[in-house]
């Protein structure tokens, strides 16, 4: 009983390994797959280029995309095309990360984002519009009016992998 009592009595002095969620939140690990991110170039310009590499990735057929024409005058992405519907639907996804290692812009991304709860079957459907990032500083929402011939490029120079 003496024993138990002083494990009690310590425990009072010890820093509490549980937080006060949703008020404080803890850090994800660098590793973890959160929601997905569709990301932008630096100048607002969407990675995304419509390819549908992602969709045909997955294996739980969680993704939907369809691809629209960009024009100079109504740029949403660089190179010819970008996705004008990007939907996933995450009571179908299983967080393995296939869509993110085919994109061939790293446009798709597993942030660190946990909070997915919805109350409705429609709100487990994430749009574009949902997923997209905020324009960065210094960058221009989309669709932007461009530079004829300037972004003709729709997947950019990589460097090579490394070993
Ligand atoms: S994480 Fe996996 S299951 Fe989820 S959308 Fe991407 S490829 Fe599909
Ligand atoms: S997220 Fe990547 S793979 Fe999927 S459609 Fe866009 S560019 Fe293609």
């Amino acid at each position: 009983m003496l024993r138990g009592m002083w494990t009690t009595l310590k425990s009072m002095f010890e820093k509490p390994v549980t937080i006060q969620y949703p008020e404080e939140k803890r850090q994800v690990r660098t590793r973890f797959r959160g929601r997905h991110v569709l990301k932008r170039y630096d100048n607002g310009l969407e990675r995304c280029i419509g390819c549908a590499l992602c969709a045909a990735a997955c294996p739980a057929d969680a993704i939907f995309v369809e691809a629209s024409e960009n024009t100079d005058e109504a740029r949403f992405s660089p190179g010819e095309r970008y996705a004008s519907t990007y939907e996933i639907n995450m009571i179908r996804c299983i967080f393995c990360g296939y869509c993110e290692d085919a994109c061939p812009t790293e446009a798709i991304v597993l942030g660190d984002n946990y909070e997915l709860s919805f109350v409705e079957r429609n709100g487990s459907i994430y749009t574009r519009e949902m997923l997209l990032e905020p324009v960065s500083d210094g960058g221009a929402p989309t669709p932007q009016q461009t530079e004829p011939g300037k972004f003709t490029r729709s997947v950019p120079e990589m460097k090579d992998p490394q070993d």
